[in-house]
């Protein structure tokens, strides 16, 4: 097999095993060949995010000959590795962040040789309600008094409800009905009293969902916490939020994007890129799939993304209503990201950890990385933080992200600052927000089934349809692994 097309990634580097920095290549396969007549691939995967190349590996491995179509001119969706304004350094511009029981994604990195960094977590958090910013000791994790009565009893209820929950199931629990007809809010409202209590539940949604209490179901947020563990752990509201034990705990060295990268280079041949597919049609009992770059043929196909995204897809074999409604109902996050580099970490000598949690704006949560002999400040601008700003030119966006960072670390944090990036995500074609899909309230108990359950010759993956982390990378790649598994015994 020939490849026709070379696409050098804007932006992308990759560290091989040895540490040297090499531009990693996303070469097309040959959009032609795969497509001729005749040729009818085992499987087809759409989308080369974390889960279609997990699902592609998998498949591979078994010996099923697959093809994986990619709208973008890069491998990793929600992973991905942006550039600076000086062009000279570069971030992650979606996921970033592993942390324990996320097994699957740390096999990965390890396989791939990309090493794990602790996530600096001394001194003190800065907690930043209306305005007013407090600080408290990075290493007890959440910002409120937690042997309050009241935030107690909110906590172990909370627990108490996410472990009665199966992950991946919530619709299965006897008050299923009634946990998706409420909001979050709602749910929250009904629970706590204090202006506290009820800030730091809604800040388990915002932190984690960017969107606010009010837009998701109480059951997501509940299914949502209960994924956030694996069989043997189960999920918990810690393991979420926190930096110590939980999903910040570690950044991957030199960029998360390295893993679907790696992966993408062991699918050479494999991969068209550059290919959005409009239209899956499986009325002639083969899974005819349309792009730009061709008509391709497959026994099976495995549609990996979020299915706010998938929704955009037409399938003219049909749907059942469930997954149409899915589709429908299911939206994606606001969300932006923000980083400065700075050749020291200032904030450690004022005693900060560079992590602010709370309801400032635009930027509500920070953590610090190092990267590229730089110290980072990230900031993320969640919800409707980053609705507020629809349409705001970059610069304007980049001066009102850069004061938030000053009113949290003082005026260094502009003056010592060496470089800066924004990764905006709700207008990127392909994503449309993040970081995950969010079902609309009442939805989970009508459509939730529809997430894994294949229409015909068509599989489901996408983080979003994960047991364990859905929303997170580690469940992108368990739920393409379980999509090839379903698609193996259909073919054998
Ligand atoms: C800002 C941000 C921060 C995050 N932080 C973290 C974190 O710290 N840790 C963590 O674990 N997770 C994090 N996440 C979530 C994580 O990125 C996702 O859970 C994961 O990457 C999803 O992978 P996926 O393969 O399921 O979907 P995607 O990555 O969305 O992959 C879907 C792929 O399908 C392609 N596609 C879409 N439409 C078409 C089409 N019509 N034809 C062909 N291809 C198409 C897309 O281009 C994309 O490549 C973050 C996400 C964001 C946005």
């Amino acid at each position: 097999m020939t490849l026709s097309r070379r696409h050098v990634l804007r932006g992308a580097v990759a560290l091989g095993a040895a540490g040297a920095v090499a531009p990693f290549i996303a070469e097309s396969a040959d959009a032609a060949a795969l497509s001729a007549p005749g040729v009818v691939h085992d499987c087809i995967i759409v989308g080369a995010g974390l889960s279609g190349l997990a699902a592609a590996r998998q498949l591979t491995a078994a010996g099923r000959k697959v093809m994986v179509l990619e709208a973008r001119e890069r491998p990793g969706g929600r992973v991905v590795n942006v550039k600076t304004i000086s062009g000279n350094l570069h971030f992650d511009g979606g996921a970033e962040f592993v942390g324990p029981t996320q097994d699957h994604i740390r096999a990965l990195a390890s396989e791939f040789h990309v090493d794990e960094q602790v996530t600096y977590n001394e001194g003190n958090n800065l907690f930043s309600v209306d305005g007013t910013v407090t600080p408290y000791p990075a290493a007890i994790g959440i910002p409120v008094d937690q042997t309050a009565p009241e935030v107690v009893a909110g906590i172990t209820k909370l627990t108490t409800i996410c472990l009665s929950i199966t992950p991946g199931k919530p619709w299965e629990h006897p008050l299923a009905v009634y946990w998706d007809s409420i909001t979050f809010k709602q749910w929250i409202d009904r629970t706590v009293i204090t202006a506290e209590a009820r800030l730091l539940f809604g800040l388990i949604c915002s932190s984690t969902l960017s969107v606010g209490p009010d837009e998701i179901s109480a059951l997501f947020m509940f299914s949502y916490i209960a994924s956030a563990g694996n069989a043997a752990n189960p999920g918990d509201m810690f393991r979420l939020l926190n930096t110590d034990g939980g999903a910040q705990e570690r950044f991957l060295d030199g960029g998360a994007y390295r893993i679907p990268e790696a992966m993408a280079n062991t699918l050479a041949g494999k991969i068209v890129y550059n290919a959005p597919v409009s239209t899956i049609d499986t009325r002639s009992g083969r899974a005819v799939v349309r792009t730009e770059a061709g008509t391709f043929t497959g026994k099976r196909v495995i549609v990996a993304m979020s299915p706010a995204i998938a929704g955009r897809i037409s399938y003219p074999g049909g749907l059942s209503v469930a997954r149409n409604r899915l589709h429908a109902g299911t939206r994606m996050g606001y969300e932006g990201k923000f980083q400065a580099a700075y050749d020291t970490a200032f904030w450690r000598d004022a005693g900060l950890s560079g992590q602010v949690i709370g309801n400032g704006s635009p930027i509500d949560i920070t953590f610090e990385t190092y990267s590229q002999g730089k110290h980072w400040l990230m900031g993320f601008i969640s919800g409707d933080n980053m609705r507020r700003l629809d349409g705001a030119p970059p610069a304007v966006l980049m001066k009102q992200c850069m004061d938030s960072f000053v009113d949290y670390f003082g005026p260094q944090a502009r003056s010592l600052a060496v470089d800066r990036g924004f990764k905006r995500w709700d207008y990127d074609e392909y994503s449309w927000g993040g970081p995950t899909g969010l079902p609309a309230p009442g939805l989970l108990i009508r459509a939730g089934t529809a997430l894994r359950q294949p229409n015909g010759l068509i599989h489901w993956g996408g983080t979003e349809a994960a047991f364990y982390w859905q929303g997170y990378m580690d469940g992108a790649v368990t739920s393409g692994y379980r999509t090839a598994d379903e698609v193996h015994a259909a073919l054998s």
